[in-house]
């Protein structure tokens, strides 16, 4: 046999990056079921708890009932409806763009936006930390690819120099594992002094970043000159699924044309755009939320910093506690878990090596009361990790 699997998997374990999928047994929330145990979490993505909200299921069922459950066809072919058209269009609104387009999920997004735009003979330059798929999609789409230092515009100047063709900088809006965001106006500026186009994914600033959610292009005022091509995924504060690529007229005619991921797949089921349209009415207008979850993150980090945690430089829903190694990153999730909470370790290769990290995520969801009781929980945790046996009986 040439396939050594087991090797790999038993390699996989030694080194602590062992991956397994806890088992949720209720709706996404603060307070769930997880391997037959209750717990209340602090690691999903649906910053402003909308998730599982009565309006936004109304809304789906209702889309079910009126436009039926499968897309049952690609958007050329027959497949693009009603609800996807309005989404759209909703969607361009709230980010102030011509046009959005309707993907089937972020990664698709990023693979379709980036294949189109560039390719053999061009350019692509992406921080080293940006999402994997934006790092897949680079390497996918056959132009020149190159890594800039994190967040760094005069790494990315130097590369800059060096480019060739049709020119993309591709960069997360707030960063996925660390919760800081990019300095949007700097980049901005050293890609357009040399024409080349900046492409930003906002998975993550979507909902709690801008006066009206509208992300970190809110944030900053940037325009579409300065961000022509703006990523958004819906299954995090949008609490449903799908994501979004919203630009100028010419931008979504492209991708209509060219973005392999767009075309050659189903669209999402029609009732799923009614229930992201409710959803993003509460992102919109419902401003407690954004207040609340400021005032949780504010409370999370002075109750950490008092505590003596290695938190970030973040001011988002996403606090990581920084830990470095894997196995102990793992053994203050489980000691966590032992008092009914849960906290995500993130490992490599999804964070760096030696940058293993509790990934704190904050909701509207959470209460001041839930959020006290995990800085409870760590202050008893933290301390014993100085003095813990070995992690071996942790790995997962
Ligand atoms: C989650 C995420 C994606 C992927 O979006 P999905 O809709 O979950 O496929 C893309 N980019 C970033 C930065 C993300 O955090």
């Amino acid at each position: 046999m040439s396939f050594d699997l087991s090797a790999r998997l038993a390699a996989r374990r030694a080194e602590h990056l062992y991956r397994q999928r806890p088992l949720l047994q209720s709706p996404q929330g603060p307070e769930v079921v997880v391997d037959g145990q209750p717990l209340l979490a602090f690691c999903n993505n649906d910053y402003m708890g909308l998730a599982n909200h009565p309006d936004v299921i109304a809304a789906w069922k209702a889309g079910a009932e009126r436009w039926g459950v499968g897309g049952g066809a690609s958007h050329l072919v027959i497949g693009h409806s009603t609800p996807h058209h309005e989404l759209e269009e909703a969607l361009a609104d709230l980010t102030g763009r011509p046009r959005a387009l309707l993907f089937s999920n972020g990664y698709m997004a990023n693979l379709g936006a980036v294949t189109a735009l560039v390719g053999q003979g061009d350019t692509v330059l992406e921080d080293r930390l940006n999402h994997a798929s934006l790092l897949d999609a680079g390497l996918l789409s056959g132009a020149r690819f190159s890594r800039y230092l994190h967040n760094d515009p005069d790494s990315l100047s130097s590369r800059l120099e060096k480019a060739v063709g049709d020119t993309l900088v591709v960069t997360d809006g707030v960063f996925s594992m660390d919760g800081d965001i990019a300095d949007l106006p700097a980049l901005a500026k050293v890609a357009k002094a040399k024409k080349a186009w900046l492409m930003v994914d906002d998975a993550h600033g979507f909902g709690p970043l801008g006066a009206n959610g509208a992300g970190i292009v809110e944030h900053f005022g940037m325009s579409l000159e300065d961000v022509p091509v703006l990523i958004g995924t819906l299954g995090k504060s949008f609490g449903t699924a799908g994501a979004f690529v919203a630009g100028s007229e010419e931008l979504i005619e492209t991708l209509i044309q060219f973005a392999r991921p767009y075309i050659y797949t189903t669209s999402q089921p029609p009732g799923l755009a009614c229930a992201t349209l409710k959803s993003l009415e509460l992102l919109r207008t419902e401003h407690w939320r954004r207040e609340h979850l400021n005032a949780l993150i504010k409370q999370f980090r002075d109750g950490a910093q008092a505590i003596g945690l290695e938190l970030m430089d973040s001011f988002t829903p996403i606090q990581p506690i920084v830990i470095g190694d894997s196995g102990r990153a793992l053994r203050l999730s489980q000691m966590l878990r032992e008092r009914g909470l849960m906290v995500t370790a993130i490992r490599p290769p999804t964070v760096p090596a030696g940058s293993a990290r509790l990934r704190v995520t904050l909701s509207a969801a959470h209460s001041e009361a839930q959020v006290r009781l995990l800085l409870e929980a760590l202050e008893q945790c933290y301390p014993l990790l100085e003095t813990s046996e070995s992690v071996e009986t942790y790995h997962a």
